[in-house]
């Protein structure tokens, strides 16, 4: 089994565009997460990695790292971001069930004291940075045990699932574009797509099923 404070493969760092402390972080929580289920990296469908991060704060990088590591990828619709605003993230596989994995606020003050937050915090970006400051606080994080990291709890009774796939689609009688048929939206009886129908977005609400 990969030891969780291995040096990252190189191919992590290329597709997340620069080298940071967060992007290692969640790339370790996801190894964590997946020791703790027995399993390995997900490669169809069907698991799911809810991250619990939100907008406006620059930890997000954290994503990039989990779909890394357990392979539960945006586009295959096996990531979603609950918006709590939370370095933390749970992992679900059917049948194996879920588990909770959190960074420690003891660990984030820490890692707060790196000079790479001084840079940040000045609105440079990771690139900029000097690659010692960077290279000082990646190693923070590559260095720590998985117990200073994080909290690791088992949910029980968690259960995330998705609507059944389907290939169905129609074609907007506004704009001519093909929209798929959970999105039509009917107005004065003509099948409209979202935009056009100018309705809001349905409401999601991950954790009760509504999607
Ligand atoms: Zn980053
Ligand atoms: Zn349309």
């Amino acid at each position: 089994m990969e030891r969780s404070n291995s040096p990252l493969p190189e191919w992590t760092w290329e597709f997340h565009g620069h080298r940071c402390p967060f992007m290692p972080i969640g790339y370790r929580m996801g190894i964590a997460a997946m020791r703790t289920l027995e399993v390995g990296r997900a490669k169809d469908h069907g698991t799911y990695a809810l991250v619990e991060i939100g907008i406006g704060h620059p930890q997000t990088c954290m994503a990039d790292g989990v779909m890394a590591s357990t392979g539960c990828t945006y586009g295959k619709l096996m990531m979603e971001r609950l918006g709590f605003g939370k370095m933390a993230m749970i992992l679900h596989v059917p049948g194996r069930g879920a588990v909770r994995v959190s960074l420690r606020a003891e660990f984030q003050d820490d890692l707060g004291r790196q000079e790479f937050f001084a840079y940040r915090k000045r609105g440079v970006e990771p690139s900029e940075i000097p690659a010692e400051v960077t290279n000082a606080a990646v190693a923070k994080v590559l260095d720590a045990s998985d117990d200073a990291l994080f909290r690791v709890e088992r949910l029980a009774n968690f259960e995330f699932a998705r609507p059944k796939g389907s290939f169905a689609k129609v074609k907007c009688d506004q704009c001519g574009e093909y929209v798929f048929e959970r999105y039509v939206r009917t107005r004065d009886g003509r099948a409209l797509c979202i935009p056009c129908s100018g309705f809001a977005e349905s409401h999601v609400n991950l954790l009760d099923g509504v999607q």
